[in-house]
């Protein structure tokens, strides 16, 4: 028995299912994919076989795998004694950094994980409206919170009545009442997004998309769409959120906000933001952000909010990605890979397409004309996609699994020319493997 398959059957033992986060279990692989390290755009098995990260943590390694300046920073605070829940000056600078880049951010908070940034949005949203309610899109992901998880990988049997689909519970253990707090529609569609504002205004506390579909591949939105979204949440006192988890810093310092031209109310940025490490952002106007508590009575509270350990490591990573040159080398990397990954399925004769915005793309099968909605996006056959995806891995390419479902990959700034042709030899030949 290999290592692997030995530490799964151990961990199954304590550790409920294997792993400590549902979707760890690699559907391709039938178990998690265990890394013992990583450096740059490399992850290293148990046996210390090198991979490709075509999956960065799922976004959050944008700086690639034991970047030097992270380190650094992290050892610089360890060395004042690990402090926790205490203010200090690391904030404010993180703060004001992250207030300088992000169109919507005249404040911000820090919490740990990106589903208690959208948590937290949609609290301040209704804090400030005082309304409760909130409208989501179908397919758009926005974490695991109770709220949150309604819709965001439903099955496509309803036709929308009124531009309005039924909430779909996606779990158990969520109270069925609270399907009724989320209004949903469909991305892209202005309007059935009309339609849905005009019955609801009075009771829809926010809006809030995913503004570069980016979980169900790669999805850009028209910026006509975008705008009249933005104007339709102005003129009826909602707030427009902007769930950045993963978009911000993707495609530039300033996220899919300033890439589309349009200004949200509300933004959550996640993942890359700290480095690897665990934090997340609810940045917003100021008069929205002054709902919270001491200026407001909306609480937000906790004593790991805003861990020396992860803001450090966040002014170190936001200071990386918003120095000259970051997204030069992310589009030097970008303009390699997806063209090299294009011609590949053309020589192929797999029937298969990718799309991609910055450091993030998503892998289509069964597809070759473009991906424009999520109902669209599940069309992508999730055979060939686990096939793909094992086969990749015996070629020393890593593809997070999500269950075979179009989803999100990407690469790192630490990705050099030499592991992307390894990664594209490799998936050359799983693609060769699949005809
Ligand atoms: N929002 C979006 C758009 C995401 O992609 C994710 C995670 O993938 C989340 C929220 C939840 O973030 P986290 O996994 O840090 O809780």
């Amino acid at each position: 028995m290999d290592k692997a398959t030995e530490l799964f059957q151990t961990a199954r033992q304590y550790i409920a299912g294997g792993v400590s986060s549902s979707t760890r279990l690699n559907k391709a692989l039938d178990r998690p994919f265990y890394i013992s390290r990583g450096d740059g755009g490399l992850v290293y098995d148990l046996d210390g076989r090198p991979y490709v990260d075509l999956c960065t943590s799922h976004g959050a390694s944008l700086l690639g795998h034991n970047h030097p300046k992270i380190k650094a920073a992290i050892q610089s605070v360890l060395d004042l004694g690990i402090i926790c829940s205490y203010e200090n000056e690391y904030h404010t600078k993180l703060a004001q950094k992250i207030t300088q880049v992000v169109p919507s951010a005249e404040l911000v908070r820090f919490v740990g994980s990106g589903t208690e940034a959208t948590m937290y949005a949609l609290k301040i949203a209704r804090g400030y409206t005082g309304k409760e309610k909130f409208i989501r899109f179908e397919g758009h992901f926005h974490g695991y919170h109770d709220y949150a998880s309604w819709s965001y990988a439903p099955p496509a049997d309803q036709e929308p009545v009124d531009g309005e689909l039924k909430p779909y519970r996606q779990s158990d253990g969520i109270p069925e009442g609270i399907g009724q707090y989320a209004i949903v529609t469909q991305f892209g569609d202005l309007a059935a997004l009309e339609k849905v504002v005009k019955k609801h205004k009075d009771e829809a506390a926010a809006i809030i998309c995913e503004p570069i579909h980016y979980n169900c591949g790669c999805i850009v939105p028209d910026k006509e769409y975008m705008k009249a979204m933005r104007q339709l949440a102005t003129d009826n006192g909602i707030v427009l959120i902007y769930d950045e988890v993963l978009s911000a810093f993707r495609m530039g310092p300033g996220g899919a906000q300033e890439y589309l031209g349009v200004t949200p109310d509300l933004c959550t940025i996640g993942k890359c933001v700290g480095g690897g490490l665990p934090l997340s952002v609810i940045a917003g106007k100021r008069e929205i952000m002054s709902v919270l508590r001491p200026t407001g009575n909306t609480e937000h509270s906790g004593t790991y909010n805003g861990h020396i350990l992860n803001v450090a490591a966040g002014l170190a990573a936001v200071t990386e990605m918003t120095s000259p040159g970051f997204y030069e080398k992310i589009y030097h990397i970008a303009d390699r890979f997806y063209p090299g990954f294009e011609g590949i399925i053309e020589r192929s004769g797999v029937k298969a397409r990718i799309q991609y915005l910055g450091a993030r793309f998503g892998i289509y099968f069964g597809i070759d004309t473009p991906v424009r909605s999520y109902r669209d996006a599940i069309k992508s056959d999730k055979d060939m996609m686990l096939k793909f995806i094992a086969e990749a891995n015996k070629r020393g390419v890593y593809f997070h699994d999500y269950g075979g479902k179009a989803a999100h990959h990407g690469f790192s700034w630490a990705h050099t020319d030499a592991d992307i042709d390894r990664a594209l030899e490799g998936i050359e030949g799983a693609l060769k493997a699949l005809r």
